[in-house]
């Protein structure tokens, strides 16, 4: 479930209203670089997931048959596979599109206000709940 917060930047003291949290159906993704957020459909994001597992496990098949790798490896293995070039980042940004400044939107990106563009925000109460 979403919620709309009002929110004050404790940066420029703008009070705005951001939307906090995806819905039922999509999952906000907010650009690195400013203000703008864009929804990718939970669906589109479960495929890429579901692909990118697959694409992980057949690399790991691969190297088990060749040596013994133990599990520390292979979860450092994941994580660099998620972050490389044809990962899951890029997959992502790939969903989201790119923001009309040039910047990528990421499902980890954080807020900015709308004005200075400061992450340094506080949520107040809750405007509003969405699912
Ligand atoms: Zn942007
Ligand atoms: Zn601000």
């Amino acid at each position: 479930m979403g919620m709309v917060h009002e929110t004050t930047c404790n940066h420029c003291d703008l009070q705005f209203e951001l939307a906090v949290g995806g819905s039922m159906l999509a999952e906000m993704f907010h650009c690195h670089q400013c203000d703008e957020a864009t929804a990718v459909e939970r669906d589109r994001l479960r495929d890429a997931h579901a692909e990118h597992a697959n694409a992980i496990d057949a690399t790991q098949c691969d190297k088990t048959r060749d040596s013994s790798i133990d599990s520390s490896m292979a979860q450092q293995q994941r994580a660099e596979l998620a972050a490389a070039p044809g990962g899951f980042d890029e997959r992502l940004q790939q969903l989201a599109g790119l923001c009309p400044c040039g910047g990528q939107f990421g499902l980890y990106a954080q807020p900015r206000c709308p004005a200075c563009k400061s992450t340094n925000l506080s949520l107040g109460d809750v405007t509003m709940c969405f699912d």
